[in-house]
């Protein structure tokens, strides 16, 4: 048991020295190196330095792994288990990773830059409670009979829908495997699971856990490697679904590739531009602006329902600023692997020159940097961006309408409730929404008014939690993406009806 603890004063530095950091495929329940002609190199987001390094996966390796995961579904070894058959065996991987609870925040906190604490705190427990989430109600999903009688019998059956692809990003590396093996197993498919290029570590330890907890051999499959991997996946005929969390425009190249190959499913989990929109009645400006700070900056703002947009009623913008910007100003970039770190560093070298380029563009387009925090990194030669808050934000700056998927907030002001949804909508986005006001009428009228699949009232400071959470199903609106996640309705999706009817 390896159970993790924040303030258990764990020497972290010292434990990721004792770990083996590696990323092979699993194909067909073998660990085996990729067949690709590159080699990738991961650098570390904390200082820069070389990670680790692996085999690129190929197109080959994606066909052996589809084909590993077409038979395993034919036969039936886990297709045709019965559903708790199935389901204790997803309950025996949310033990696992809980038992495993460290080395999997080291390994998250390694390879993103995210800080122990909420590796700890955050991505290991709810890992595990979305495969626990699947146990417990995967089993419970019925069919309905229309009609029976002596001479007939007409009923909807639901089944699986075959071989899945699975394809996602880097921000919560495993708690995304989660999301996607979790409910696609639970409903009886295969999966081919292909991690972000820029995070393989938590998804091919998992591969291992998955098979010590009973999954059979074939039944997941993981193939690690370049965008590359991904397009094999997507144009591949014999995939019934493709399961992506990611950017909508790769979502967008998504939708072409299903349409040229085999027309399969698509759920689609893209990106947002989420608005934090705060009326002039809000309840205590005080935990407003924690709660602004708190979900604009979690995860160093590499989160997809990331409050990245501040619309504050023009008459208390002043006070609010100062009140989020001395929040604000307690963050500073530290080591990920130190215990007291809050806030991180970012995936990459490559994300973090987008970032500053968005810093750049805010700037160049006339809107105002009003708080940038100026302490030096942690470390020499690790990815760290330290937050930034533009004032004078016009609605048509690229600051205002493009994902950063950074620490930068934008604020823009508005007059009235019909200008808050306007500007709130004004994205291509519809993710996500909070809204902060006490009169109950106007967060009823404004939650109608704006277009986005996730809606949080008053919100906490605490990005995650709260009722429903890991119960309801959330999905993008507009280019956010197409389906939802989570819930009964997240495990719909990976099944497909049938209308039978019989007459005798
Ligand atoms: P990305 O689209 O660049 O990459 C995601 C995955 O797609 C990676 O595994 C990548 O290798 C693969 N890929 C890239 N091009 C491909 C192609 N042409 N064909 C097939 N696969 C391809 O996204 P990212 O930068 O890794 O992740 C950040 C994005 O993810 C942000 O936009 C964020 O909002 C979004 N996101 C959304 C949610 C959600 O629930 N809606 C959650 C987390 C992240």
């Amino acid at each position: 048991m390896d159970s993790a603890k924040v303030g258990s004063c764990v020497d972290w530095v010292a434990r990721a020295g004792a770990l083996r950091l590696e990323a092979r495929n699993l194909v067909d329940g073998r660990s085996l190196t990729g067949e690709g002609a590159r080699v990738l190199h991961k650098s570390s987001p904390r200082d820069g330095h070389e990670l680790y390094s692996f085999a690129a996966g190929s197109p080959r390796d994606v066909e052996s792994a589809v084909a590993a995961a077409r038979r395993a579904f034919v036969d039936g070894r886990w297709s045709q288990l019965p559903a708790h058959g199935r389901s204790e065996v997803l309950y025996r991987i949310g033990t696992l990773l809980a038992e495993h609870a460290e080395e999997f925040a080291l390994l998250e906190s390694l390879d993103t830059g995210k800080p122990i604490r909420d590796a700890v705190a955050f991505d290991v427990p709810k890992a595990s409670a979305t495969f626990r989430f699947s146990a417990a109600a995967g089993d419970k999903l019925a069919g309905q009979v229309y009609g029976a009688d002596a001479r007939s019998l007409s009923y909807q059956s639901r089944r699986p829908l075959g071989v899945v692809g699975g394809i996602i990003g880097w921000n919560f590396p495993l708690v995304l495997a989660a999301e996607k093996i979790a409910p696609a197993l639970a409903m009886g498919n295969s999966l081919v699971l292909k991690p972000s290029e820029l995070t393989s570590l938590s998804a091919a330890r998992l591969a291992q856990l998955a098979l010590e907890a009973g999954v059979p051999e074939g039944v997941f499959n993981v193939i690690h490697g370049s965008p590359e991997v991904g397009a094999a996946l997507a144009r591949h005929q014999d995939v019934d679904m493709i399961t992506f969390t990611g950017s909508s425009r790769t979502g967008k190249l998504l939708m072409v590739a299903a349409g040229e190959s085999n027309m399969k499913r698509l759920l689609l989990e893209c990106g947002g531009k989420a608005p934090n929109i705060v009326f002039d009645d809000a309840p205590d400006l005080a935990a407003v602006a924690d709660g602004i700070v708190g979900r604009a900056f979690w995860n160093q703002g590499q989160v997809c329902t990331a409050s990245s947009r501040l619309l504050v009623q023009e008459d208390i913008k002043d006070e609010l600023l100062r009140l989020v910007i001395e929040r604000a100003s307690v963050l500073h970039p530290g080591d990920p692997l130190k215990e007291q770190t809050t806030f991180g560093a970012l995936v990459s070298t490559g994300h973090r020159e987008k970032v500053l380029g968005y810093v750049a563009s805010g700037e160049h387009e006339g809107a105002r940097a009003i708080y940038r925090a100026n302490t030096p990194d942690p470390l020499p030669g690790g990815f760290y961006v330290a937050p930034v808050i533009f004032d004078e934000v016009s609605v048509t700056h690229r600051i205002a309408q493009e994902e950063i998927f950074g620490p930068v907030l934008s604020l823009l002001t508005f007059r009235d409730e019909e200008e808050a949804a306007r500007i709130a909508n004004s994205t291509i986005y519809g993710l996500s929404a909070i809204l902060w006001t006490r009169d109950l009428g106007r967060a009823h009228r404004v939650s109608q008014a704006i277009d986005a699949g996730w809606i949080v009232v008053n919100a906490t400071a605490s990005p995650t939690g709260g009722p429903g959470s890991g119960i309801l199903s959330i999905g993008g609106h507009k280019q956010s993406g197409i389906g939802v996640e989570g819930g009964v309705e997240g495990l719909k999706a990976y099944t497909r009806e049938s209308a039978i009817q019989i007459f005798v």
